[in-house]
């Protein structure tokens, strides 16, 4: 399954990190950040549910970039 969601962030390394985070974040089979567009592809393992793996996915965006945000 495969989600978009709008995000905020400062800057093109910034969106990175958060895209690094986010593959990192249990669930989630893959992620893409676009800063251009201001916003993240997040493709999730399979039974995944992104109800639960997009909050943790938010959380370890935080954690690189506190100013970070993903809107759900
Ligand atoms: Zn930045």
């Amino acid at each position: 399954m495969k989600k978009s969601y709008k995000i905020e962030v400062d800057c093109a390394n910034c969106a990175n990190k958060m895209e690094d985070a986010a593959k990192k974040t249990p669930g989630v089979k893959d992620a893409v950040v676009n800063f251009m567009a201001l916003k993240m592809h997040v493709e999730f393992e399979d039974g995944a549910d992104p109800k639960t793996v997009m909050p943790a996915v938010l959380k370890n965006c935080k954690k690189v970039e506190d100013d970070c945000e993903i809107y759900l």
